[in-house]
């Protein structure tokens, strides 16, 4: 038996929750979560919860703590695996990974990791480029993991799960298990990545609408639902002419990044095409905020866990 078998056991509690005190109230008065009343005061602590503070809101006569309305609310577990799983997570571990790590059950890690995802793409949501954008698409096999069915033409039981596909010729589509993914990569840095179910002219008409500001320069390159693209300027190169950059207009940012985006998502070895846009969005939240290293991201993100309302801004 090593000496050290977790590292969070090295962890101080009283500290894990100060900290949580402090993102949650940094710049803020002390609040009830439930009726924003600032009439409170401290009402003791909690023997199986060292550094936990409870305090009695006198405007609905209950207590609350630091973790009340959190994501960390009501978690059997301490502070410092919530900090750990965060910080694998932008590490960009898989979920079993962080349960192996942490010494928690596989589908603990796995709830935790979605609710530490979807805090994370709420970072996002809101996030418009402008100026010059380059634009690229590529398609994503992605099947029905985790989500067999009775019946299939083996006797496995069950339908397969479509994990590892054989990719099919042609364009994809979500009904064909190979969903496209849209980037939108802006000159001064930012992106916004997209999972769509298919690639129309309605489709990019509305993800460039959603993720790029009307009157922008749009670089893409020759595939007709770009250049069906209203309300921008748009300018592509010729990929089947071997044209790849003509002055400044070229879509290598965009290019770079799916060399980048492709090896993500192995880790998880498949993804279900239901998972996919949380997988794509998460991975669009550490691209933004790549000037970070993953202790400052892992922050970043376990702010918005704790501060629900606040996500946007930033
Ligand atoms: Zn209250």
């Amino acid at each position: 038996m090593p000496v050290l078998s977790y590292i969070h056991q090295l962890f101080d509690a009283e500290h894990c929750q100060a900290y949580i005190h402090t993102l949650r109230w940094k710049d803020r008065p002390l609040q009830c979560p439930r009726g924003q009343s600032q009439d409170v005061g401290p009402w003791g602590t909690y023997h199986y919860r060292p550094g936990c503070k409870r305090y009695w809101c006198n405007g609905c006569q209950r207590t609350f703590n630091d973790l009340t309305h959190t994501l960390l609310h009501q978690s059997r577990r301490s502070c410092a695996y919530w900090m750990l799983a965060t910080f694998l997570l932008c590490l960009s571990c898989s979920s079993r990974r962080i349960a192996r790590e942490l010494g928690v059950h596989s589908r603990t890690s796995y709830r935790w990791c979605w609710w530490l995802r979807n805090t994370a793409v709420s970072y996002e949501t809101d996030r418009r480029l402008e100026g010059t954008v380059e634009a690229d698409d590529l398609y994503h096999t992605a099947g029905r993991k985790g989500q067999a069915q009775g019946g299939g033409k083996k006797s496995l039981g069950r339908r397969t799960r479509g994990r590892r596909k054989k990719r099919e010729p042609g364009r994809g589509h979500y009904d064909k298990d190979r969903p496209a993914i849209i980037a939108w990569v802006s000159r001064q840095g930012a992106v916004v990545i997209q999972a769509t179910r298919d690639f129309t002219v309605k489709t990019v008409q509305t993800a460039a609408n959603i993720a790029v500001q009307v009157g922008s320069r749009l670089y893409t390159d020759s595939a007709s639902s770009y250049r069906a693209a209203k309300d921008y300027v748009h300018e592509y190169v010729n990929h089947t002419q071997k044209e790849y950059a003509r002055g400044d207009v070229h879509e290598n940012r965009a290019e770079c990044l799916f060399s980048l985006l492709k090896p993500y998502p192995r880790v998880f070895r498949g993804a279900s095409k239901c998972n996919l846009p949380g997988y794509v969005g998460f991975f669009q939240f550490l691209r933004n905020f790549r000037q970070r290293n993953a202790f400052e991201q892992a922050e970043t993100d376990l702010t918005g866990g704790v501060r629900p309302s606040d996500c946007t801004q930033s």
